[in-house]
């Protein structure tokens, strides 16, 4: 149970109405929160581990979570029929997540299918998208992945069908592919602003891997020269990126994974050694508090203002307001399907 400050402030009440409804309401706070709201949360983690959590806790009626508007929808497919989520800010939208909607999605399914057929394509969207576009993959035997099990999913597609098409990042799909040994010529690019995607028939035919023009604006900051430029200053630190981060930060890099990765990943080096993150900085800056015997720094300050919406006055107010205020709903199709692309994920190895 947390202890109030005995100031009245904005978290003594927070603290206050929480310990008032006890095990019924559980508040989720994804890795990149300020550490104002990371601290007053249950768990806190990456978007589906956070989740499945609060899925899985049956006293839980309601969900808060404190993170960007598709975690809260992932959260909402994955709830009980007794159980409500809400989101601090409903404007926490995602940028990477708005690059593809299910309109822009279905209408490049049908272009491609003018020139292969879609039976030898296996649709992939990565967590961070739409829950209409997850249930689009789940219609197509298709599947979600996380950016800690991207290469499994892969492995599933490519198990099954010659190609994949995978939405919306087209970072994290290149350095998936990469990994798996295909070469740059077998993944194409689907600008959905161009006819066939910006690509030739032949094109089509030959690739293994389409890759939607989308991105996370966070992660494509961290350049190939920061990266030279801290290799200068701190000669013995190793250097550990997302995978949303360009192919070229990835190569250059000595590390890359998932955000529960990068925890994993800190925690487990020697004390006194020196850590450089390139991802959101919130993470960075509460890891380097947490881990005062390591150097951990940023490879460059790159906030994301969407994680940012989320602070102690709006998830007051969805705490004054338990069961009505921000209710993030899914349609009821719309879950069924995407439940069927998660469900697949978690066959995953
Ligand atoms: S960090 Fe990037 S992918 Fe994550 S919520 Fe922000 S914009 Fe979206």
């Amino acid at each position: 149970m947390l202890k109030q400050t005995g100031e009245n402030s904005t978290i003594d009440k927070i603290i206050e109405i929480k310990n008032k409804l006890g095990k019924e309401v559980v508040i989720l706070t994804h890795h990149y929160q300020r550490k104002e709201v990371v601290d007053l949360g249950d768990h806190k983690g990456d978007s589906f581990d956070l989740s499945q959590k609060a899925a899985v806790d049956e006293n839980a009626k309601t969900i808060i979570f404190c993170g960007v508007h598709f975690m809260a929808e992932s959260a909402a497919v994955l709830s009980q029929p007794h159980q409500t989520v809400q989101i601090p800010d409903m404007d926490a939208g995602c940028w990477m997540a708005d690059m593809a909607d299910i309109v822009m999605v279905e209408r490049a399914w049908k272009e491609v299918s003018k020139v292969v057929d879609t039976a030898s394509i296996t649709p992939i969207v990565y967590m961070n998208a739409d829950a209409s576009i997850k249930a689009f993959c789940g219609r197509n035997e298709g599947l979600v992945c996380t950016s800690s099990n991207a290469d499994a999913a892969f492995k599933w597609a490519f198990d099954r069908r010659e190609k994949i098409f995978f939405f919306p990042d087209e970072h994290l799909g290149r350095n998936t592919g990469h990994k798996m040994g295909l070469k740059p010529d077998e993944m194409i690019l689907w600008d959905p602003e161009k006819p066939l995607g910006g690509n030739t028939e032949d094109d089509i035919r030959k690739a293994r891997v389409f890759l939607w023009k989308g991105y996370c604006l966070v992660h494509t900051r961290f350049t190939t020269e920061q990266i030279e430029m801290k290799r200068k200053e701190f000669p013995d630190a190793r250097i550990i990126v997302h995978p949303e981060c360009t192919r070229e930060v990835v190569a250059e890099s000595d590390a890359s994974g998932s955000t529960s990765y990068i925890v994993t990943y800190v925690d487990q080096a020697p004390s006194g050694s020196t850590i450089v993150i390139g991802t959101e900085i919130n993470l960075i800056e509460r890891l380097a508090l947490e881990y005062p015997d390591k150097n951990v720094i940023p490879l460059h300050r790159s906030l994301c203002p969407n994680m940012y919406k989320i602070s102690p006055e709006n998830l007051l107010q969805v705490l004054e307001n338990i069961g009505e205020l921000n209710v993030v709903t899914v349609p009821e199709q719309i879950k069924n399907d995407a439940r069927v692309a998660l469900d697949r994920m978690l066959t995953l190895a």
